[in-house]
């Protein structure tokens, strides 16, 4: 995706309040980050260890989701797989995000969940750029391409979700 910065980041946000927006922390090492390898930039709150992040495009248009996990790992399988990613992770590696959906349902509130990678590094596991606590990800019969275009596939399903 094409390198964002923080207005950009701040801007994008469908289903928080314009304040909300403003005052979450967006991750200072933008310039740093590895945008060509990326689908979408994900990251964890450091000030509010329930919520994360996530920022991509959907039709040409920057979308940004508010995420809330929990916060106690109680109940949480010893293996469980990624939604977007396929991968699988150990322990809380995994965990389920849920998000506000946009506009009137979001403020009724109503929320969509998604299993995923606890540190949403879903681009980096598929290109092989981050290898998982359990191991390599299991040997797929699909290109490189493919399982990229499977991964940024389930992540806009995701999406639609939330202006369903
Ligand atoms: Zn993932």
């Amino acid at each position: 995706m094409r390198p964002l910065t923080e207005q950009d980041i701040r801007n994008s946000f469908v289903n928080c309040s314009k304040g909300e927006a403003k005052r979450l922390a967006v991750p200072r090492d933008l310039d740093e980050r590895p945008w060509d390898d990326l689908d979408f930039l994900g990251w964890r709150d450091p000030g509010a260890p329930d919520r994360s992040y996530l920022v991509t495009e959907r039709a040409g248009d920057l979308v940004g989701i508010a995420l809330r996990f929990p916060s106690s790992h109680r109940g949480f399988l010893h293996r469980s797989m990624c939604s977007l990613c396929l991968t699988t992770h150990r322990g809380g590696g995994v965990s389920l995000m849920t998000a506000r959906k946009a506009g009137a349902a979001g403020r009724e509130g109503n929320s969509v969940g998604v299993y995923m990678c606890t540190d949403l590094a879903c681009s980096l596991y598929v290109r092989g750029k981050k290898v998982p606590d359990s191991g390599a990800r299991f040997e797929e019969s699909l290109t490189l391409e493919e399982q990229i275009a499977r991964a940024t596939g389930n992540l806009a399903a995701f999406m639609d979700k939330l202006y369903a």
